[in-house]
Order: C-alpha cells, then structure tokens, then sequence
C-alpha cells in the first residue's frame, strides 16, 4: 500500500467532519496530496463516515486516473484535482455543506470579517459563483475567487477550505462553520462590526506566529 500516512491522516480528517456536526449521512469529503508523488486521497463517493477505513479511501492522479482503490472517487473529485492543479501551495482541501456557511451560500453572500478568528481564514471568506457540481466548473470558480483566502462560500452549494494539509484544510473547515454560527447570529440582532485591514493582518501575525505550542 502506498501513502500510508497520508491515508491516514485524510481519513482521521474526514472523521472530524461529522464529529464536528459539518455534515450529514455521506456529505462532504476531504482530501489530501502528497508532495513526492503528486498523488492525491481522497473519500469515496457516497460512503458512510462510520463505515469508511483508510484503506477504502481512493488514490489518484492529478489528471484523476484511479492508481488505487477499488471503489469510485467522490464526485467532488475533479474539483479537487483542479484546485490541486493551479494551486501548488495547497496539499489538502475539505468540503462541507455545514450549514451556517451555506446559509451565506444559500444568499450569495461573502462572511463578513467581524471576528478575530476570521484573521485565521484571511480576513473575509468570499464567495464563488454558482457552478454545477460534478466537473471542473466549481474548481475553476474556487481558484478564480478564493484569493488568499483558506475558505471560500460557493453561491448555492457550501464551503471549500484549502491549506498546508488535509489536517490544515480540515481545521478551517470547523473554523469558517464557527465564524459563520457567529455572524449569522450577530446579523439577526444588529449590524456586525467590520475589522478593519490592520487589524485582521496583526490577528493573522500572531495565528501564524506566536499561536501554540512553538
Ligand atoms: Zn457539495
């Protein structure tokens, strides 16, 4: 078996998703890359969460040829190749379609930066265009609109979050369901607060370097 331990990281991420309550029954899916091969794991389509091993998780090339694995990618898969493909910073990418995120979606609006924690996704989530799920229209829209962003809202569907790693990638996707919980909640009683470019860029100074463990 090859990419031991990047199937496993990919498979304890898309674990985290229905443990974090971002999806239901066999929404959403994460993936990885490793750095060598290029190659990429990702979830199978339609598969149960508690049913899902790392074993059936599926390798492919970026050009989506199957080079292990007996069952069908996700059908999120030439998305994923796509973001893959233009982006060479990005080694993991999560999907969901939590639903305080897709409510933002749901009105084709981008999530206001109004939090610090929004510093850690890069200041506002935007949002994509509507594109139809299945090919490549949606990476295309992701790669066209995310910007420096770890998170971008797809009009009508949900949310894409990239990063360093599956585990990056995974994390942001808790964190832009929580920021969007929060928002949403806000704009019911009153006007948010908008952070303002210096202060969303010193929040992102100290997530990135003083934050953690070292
Ligand atoms: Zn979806």
């Amino acid at each position: 078996m090859m990419l031991e331990e990047l199937r496993k990281e990919v498979w304890r991420c898309n674990l985290e998703l229905p443990k974090n309550g971002l999806v239901k029954m066999t929404n959403g899916n994460v993936s990885g890359r490793d750095p060598e091969s290029n190659l990429v794991v990702i979830k199978p389509s339609g598969y149960r969460y508690e049913d899902l091993t790392s074993q059936d998780l599926v390798v492919v090339d970026l050009k989506g040829n199957v080079v292990e694995g007996s069952l069908s990618p996700s059908t999120d898969t030439a998305t994923h190749l796509y973001v893959y493909r233009q982006r060479a910073d990005v080694f993991g990418i999560a999907h969901t379609h939590s639903p305080y995120a897709s409510s933002f979606a749901a009105l084709g609006r981008p999530i206001p930066p109004c939090l610090t924690a929004s510093a850690m996704l890069g200041g506002e989530v935007p949002l994509g265009g509507y594109a139809a799920v299945g090919d490549e229209a949606i990476g295309e829209e992701i790669v066209k609109s995310i910007g420096r962003s770890l998170a971008i809202i797809m009009q009508n569907h949900g949310v894409f979050t990239i990063g360093s790693s599956a585990s990056v990638a995974t994390k942001m996707a808790v964190e832009v369901e929580e920021i969007a919980k929060t928002t949403h909640l806000a704009i019911q009683i009153g006007e948010p607060i908008v952070l303002t470019q210096p202060q969303i860029a010193e929040m992102a100074h100290l997530y990135t370097h003083l934050y953690g463990q070292g």
